[in-house]
């Protein structure tokens, strides 16, 4: 459920390592969240999106090493393209931390360190254990499959090291009524019964830095040990509250914690429900309310990873066809929680059956009707009767975005029907008015309707309707306003047979 008092909503993205170029599945996760926060906005909440690059990994030093250049630039040159991404898709984030830059993230991971080890939840300890580098995390014998790394298809390596541990086991019981008791929230549920059974198992104390030598140096060091880097995972998972000033700027920081959504994906959900609440809750602050899971992107039925090798470069696609288009895809096909496949040929039949046949013509229409018409526009709504506002709001208070733009859609074609059924190129005067009202205020309607997915859409309808941008309140049909300019087609119909 999506928080409903309106006041502040803060959301994040994870913070995705940069090792290699982004692939579709973080543009999903940046259409997704981006989705969530600007629908927040419409609601009337003042939102604040973290989004970022975690780049203390020790597969960063790695790909630099293979690169032959240092682990600065490789950071510096990645966190770019990154940001390049979540630029081009249009995500509103107001915050694009960087974890290796210490004047932003470093104090406030020394005080997260230091508020957990005055808890008494961190203590040193030699061990020895199977370590897959490309998930930066340890695995049981039992947890591998054929020996391998469930993730990376790789075997992990053998470590052992004398670093520093946290006291995981001392949270299992709190931890477990969290989540059950949902007061810790894990959408959707199949995740939250998977957390639960893995909680259930017990926990482990489990490390949390890393030999220095290891790793080059690289990373966070642990406060008054330098001979210890803290746990990546420690310190990034921490980007949620440095991005709002922990450990910097209090005030802010109080006014934005807790986040009310982080929004991940399948393969990291242990280290958000169960590492990091733990961690909360040993420093004596407070747990983010929910966690929303999304699953990943197939391609021809294969999981798409850097890791793997077989990626699509989204910007490549955006390029191509246009960054609306792939948003709206994005929600569309893909329901939250679930994994879903991506092809062109889906896309463009997405495009021109949806995108330019239903909403394109239908702005198209009505502004060359309108713009012909020479008297005053002026009618009695009987359109808006049509319009379920109720049920997108509750779709989108379930997260069920697909659902939700899926219930704008049906205004779209509502709209289209009234059209036909009207038959506007057939009436004059008071008649012809009282219809382009109708259809010029479903318009201006529509606008807001699918300005969270497809904003520059929205903005595109705005200016041709010479209208402001609106929120959720306005959308009631009211005396039309606007100054009609008609421009371009919104959407242009794809040929490429594929
Ligand atoms: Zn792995």
């Amino acid at each position: 459920m999506i928080h409903l008092v309106k006041g502040k909503f803060y959301i994040t993205t994870a913070i995705p390592y940069v090792n290699a170029a982004p692939h579709i599945g973080h543009a999903l996760e940046f259409v997704q969240t981006d989705v969530i926060a600007r629908w927040h906005k419409l609601i009337g909440d003042e939102v604040f999106l973290t989004t970022g690059a975690d780049e203390n990994a020790q597969k960063n030093v790695q790909a630099a090493e293979e690169a032959g250049i240092t682990t600065r630039q490789l950071c510096d040159s990645n966190a770019a393209v990154f940001r390049g991404l979540a630029d081009k898709i249009g995500l509103s984030y107001d915050s694009f931390l960087r974890s290796s830059i210490s004047k932003d993230h470093w104090p406030g991971v020394n005080k997260l360190w230091e508020l957990c080890k005055k808890s008494g939840d961190i203590y040193k300890k030699k061990y020895r254990g199977l370590y897959c580098v490309g998930c930066e995390q340890f695995y049981t014998e039992s947890e591998l499959v054929n020996g391998l790394c469930p993730e990376h298809k790789r075997k992990p390596e053998i470590v052992e090291e004398e670093n520093y541990f946290f006291r995981l086991s001392k949270y299992q019981k709190q931890i477990e009524k969290l989540i059950e008791s949902g007061k810790l929230k894990i959408v959707p549920e199949t995740r939250k019964h998977e957390v639960l059974s893995f909680v259930k198992q017990g926990l482990e104390d489990f490390s949390v830095s890393r030999s220095a030598k290891r790793l080059k140096g690289w990373g966070v060091p642990v406060p008054s040990d330098d001979s210890q880097i803290m746990y990546v995972w420690f310190d990034a998972l921490n980007v949620y509250q440095t991005s709002i000033g922990f450990g910097i700027d209090e005030k802010k920081y109080k006014k934005w914690w807790p986040a009310n959504l982080h929004v991940i994906g399948k393969g990291i959900v242990r280290f958000h429900a169960v590492y990091w609440p733990a961690i909360l809750l040993s420093a004596g602050l407070k747990l983010p309310e929910s966690i929303l899971v999304h699953g990943y992107i197939t391609l021809n039925g294969q999981k798409i990873s850097k890791s793997l090798g077989n990626t699509i470069d989204p910007l490549e696609l955006f390029d191509k066809y246009s960054v609306d288009a792939i948003r709206y895809f994005l929600v569309k096909e893909i329901p939250i929680g679930d994994d879903g496949d991506f092809s062109e040929k889906a896309l463009i039949n997405r495009i021109n059956g949806e995108l330019v046949a239903d909403l394109g013509n239908l702005v198209y229409r009505v502004l060359s009707l309108s713009e012909k018409f020479k008297g005053k526009i002026e009618g009695k709504p009987e359109l808006d009767k049509r319009l379920d506002l109720k049920k997108i709001q509750d779709r989108m208070e379930n997260y069920q975005l697909n659902e939700a733009l899926e219930g704008a859609w049906e205004f779209i074609r509502a709209t289209n029907k009234y059209v036909n059924e009207n038959e506007p190129w057939k009436l004059q005067g008071k008649e012809l008015s009282n219809v382009l009202y109708n259809l010029l205020e479903a318009c201006r309607v529509i606008s807001i309707l699918v300005s969270p997915f497809i904003p520059e859409t929205s903005e595109k309808i705005n200016e041709q309707l010479g209208v402001k941008e609106g929120e959720l309140k306005d959308c009631k049909f009211e005396k039309f306003i606007g100054k009609i300019k008609k421009g371009q087609y919104l959407f242009k119909k794809i040929e490429d047979k594929i």
